[in-house]
């Protein structure tokens, strides 16, 4: 899914309010607001999510102001994700047998893709879906094999896929719980799902200490931000096993400040992960997640 920022009309919305995606409680407080949409904390569970928040087809048009045909330049996305993207793609290609097949969601340009295809070389076939036209066709055009729609638009079938990826996708889905069992579904038993999330509490809180007004939750795009609890919590919930949360690189902003920042948190973090034995993940930067299919 390809980020860029965009005005929202509030008083065109159609809301609906949501119960805990997680947990199901009805129960929440309000951390902030932001573009005029409440992020909220379930206080059953402490998943941080938005409610109210438009409802599906609101969030479709909308999207269409999000999703332009013109995108941001294919090429500063490519050096956005690089680092993640190879880094993914090492892990991913020392775990995957022979002749394993992966579905890349919210694939974009299909830069993560080709980088699987380098490092995989033919061991491994990928294919990725989007919901943007001009990511499909770019991705296409470059010999992918892409193709438009999301999980439920297109219904693989059953035991389909090795591995499934998802860079920055589950934020901005609905239902979170219900893509995840989707994705399992379509999985084959011991199949991996890899996903790539921002998580943004940690940093709105520390901003918000400071007196620093900031959009950083992006709603409505982002409905959802997950801690390394709440991703793992979910995974089981729809039925996933040896889930294991990691830092896997940081992306690489154009502003020399906020890269500066971002490479510096990172490494910080990556640190922390190797001195605790790979057991701590520090809060507030994005994050890798690995879970499994049961066999
Ligand atoms: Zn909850």
């Amino acid at each position: 899914m390809i980020a860029t920022t965009a005005t929202t009309q509030l008083a065109d919305d159609v809301m609906t309010t949501v119960a805990c995606n997680l947990c199901g409680s009805s129960r929440e407080r309000l951390i902030t607001v932001q573009s005029a949409y409440r992020v909220v904390r379930c206080a059953g569970c402490g998943f941080v999510y938005v409610n109210p928040r438009p409802d599906e087809a609101t969030l479709e048009r909308l999207y269409l102001k999000y999703l332009p045909d013109k995108m941001i330049d294919p090429l500063s996305w490519d050096s956005y994700m690089n680092e993640v993207f190879s880094k993914a793609a090492s892990y991913l290609s020392a775990r995957l047998p022979d002749n394993a097949t992966l579905l890349d969601v919210g694939c974009g340009y299909g830069f993560f893709l080709s980088c699987m295809k380098a490092k995989a070389t033919s061991r491994v076939k990928v294919s990725g879906i989007d919901v943007s036209k001009t990511a499909v066709s770019y991705a296409a055009g470059r010999g992918l094999d892409v193709q438009l729609g999301t999980l439920d638009t297109i219904k693989f079938a059953d035991n389909s896929f090795d591995a499934i990826t998802m860079f920055y996708v589950l934020e901005h889905i609905p239902d979170p719980t219900r893509a995840l069992k989707e994705a399992r579904r379509i999985l084959k038993p011991g199949g991996a799902l890899f996903l790539r999330l921002p998580h943004t509490t940690p940093i709105v809180r520390i901003l918000s200490l400071c007196g620093i007004k900031n959009n950083l939750y992006d709603p409505p795009f982002h409905l959802n931000d997950f801690s390394a609890e709440t991703i793992g919590r979910m995974l089981t919930k729809a039925g996933f096993e040896n889930v294991h949360t990691f830092i896997g690189g940081t992306t690489s902003p154009p502003g020399a400040m906020t890269r500066v920042m971002t490479k510096t948190f990172g490494l910080v973090a990556e640190t922390l992960y190797l001195m605790s034995f790979k057991r701590f993940t520090l809060p507030g930067v994005a994050k890798n997640t690995i879970a499994y299919k049961g066999k």
